[in-house]
């Protein structure tokens, strides 16, 4: 059985956020750690290493750096890791996240694929589905178990107040939550091997069935117009009625905001 597992390097947002004057994340001057979502997802990928002895691949896309999660996983116990990294690539939307990885993943053998549902920088949780279109796989979204039956996979799909047990043949993409497990730590002995470990890097050249109108920057149907920091509340007003008109103000401000 092969897992591929998608990471995303992510800016540690108690580190604070830092932003390009274009608008965009300044990702090489950011704290950064393993998406937790993903984390998630690579434990339950490991969990089905120790129990069917799969064999887990984790891909990311990103700068130069983001080798450093891959190096992270492999301390956890991944077996193969791969860098999609290149210039054209840079400044992608989803859609040509998504793109991006379905191109590299098309190169590789794979019954699941797992992406985390969300990341926590971007928080669009659009990616994962987005690869299984142009893979032409199923997807079952916000994982909260997951479980192997021959050649099906079966899942329970979360939702606020129940879940669904979900059952797909495999080849099949599942979106992982961060409260699907306890990720497991890295090992001393998986620190120094991983450190020595050869991570594949892949260039655009390297990705399969994708056209370049569909990559970075020029292939992104959407591009962030403005972004800015949230306004902060003010002091708040003081207003001094009796319970019956203080019940009216209410209502007519609750109202003028559009809340009810
Ligand atoms: C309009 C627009 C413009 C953008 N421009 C830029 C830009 O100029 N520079 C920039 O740095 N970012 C940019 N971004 C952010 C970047 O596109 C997103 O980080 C990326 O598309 C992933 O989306 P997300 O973070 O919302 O992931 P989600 O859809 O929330 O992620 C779901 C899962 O998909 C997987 N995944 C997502 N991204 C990756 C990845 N790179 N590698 C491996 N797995 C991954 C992970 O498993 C993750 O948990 C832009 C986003 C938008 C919407």
């Amino acid at each position: 059985m092969k897992v591929v597992v998608c990471v995303k390097q992510v800016p540690d947002t108690k580190g604070g956020v830092k932003f390009n004057p274009d608008g965009t994340l300044d990702r090489a001057a950011m704290l950064t750690i393993m998406n937790p979502d993903d984390k998630a997802g690579l434990e339950a990928a490991l969990r089905l290493k120790d129990q069917y002895g799969a064999e887990v691949t984790v891909v990311t896309m990103g700068l130069p750096k983001a080798e450093e999660v891959l190096r992270e996983a492999m301390a956890m116990g991944a077996d193969k890791g791969i860098l999609v990294t290149d210039r054209v690539l840079g400044g992608a939307d989803t859609w040509a996240t998504s793109q991006t990885l379905a191109g590299a993943i098309r190169n590789l053998d794979y019954d699941l694929i797992i992406t985390g549902r969300q990341a926590i920088d971007g928080d669009t949780a659009q990616v994962g589905p987005q690869i299984s279109e142009h893979l032409g796989i199923p997807v079952i979204s916000y994982a909260q178990k997951i479980q192997i039956e021959g050649d099906s996979v079966v899942v329970e799909r979360q939702y606020d107040d129940r879940y669904h047990v979900l059952k797909a043949k495999m080849p099949c993409l599942i979106t992982a939550l961060a409260e699907l497990n306890e990720p497991r730590y890295m090992t001393p002995g998986g620190i120094f091997d991983a450190y020595k470990a050869e991570i594949t890097t892949w260039g655009r050249a390297d990705l399969k069935d994708v056209e370049d109108s569909n990559l970075g920057l020029k292939g992104s149907p959407t591009q962030i117009a403005r972004a800015s920091d949230k306004v902060r509340k003010g002091k708040g007003e003081k207003v001094a009625l009796d319970p019956s008109e203080s019940v009216e103000y209410i209502m007519n401000k609750l109202k003028e905001k559009h809340v009810i």
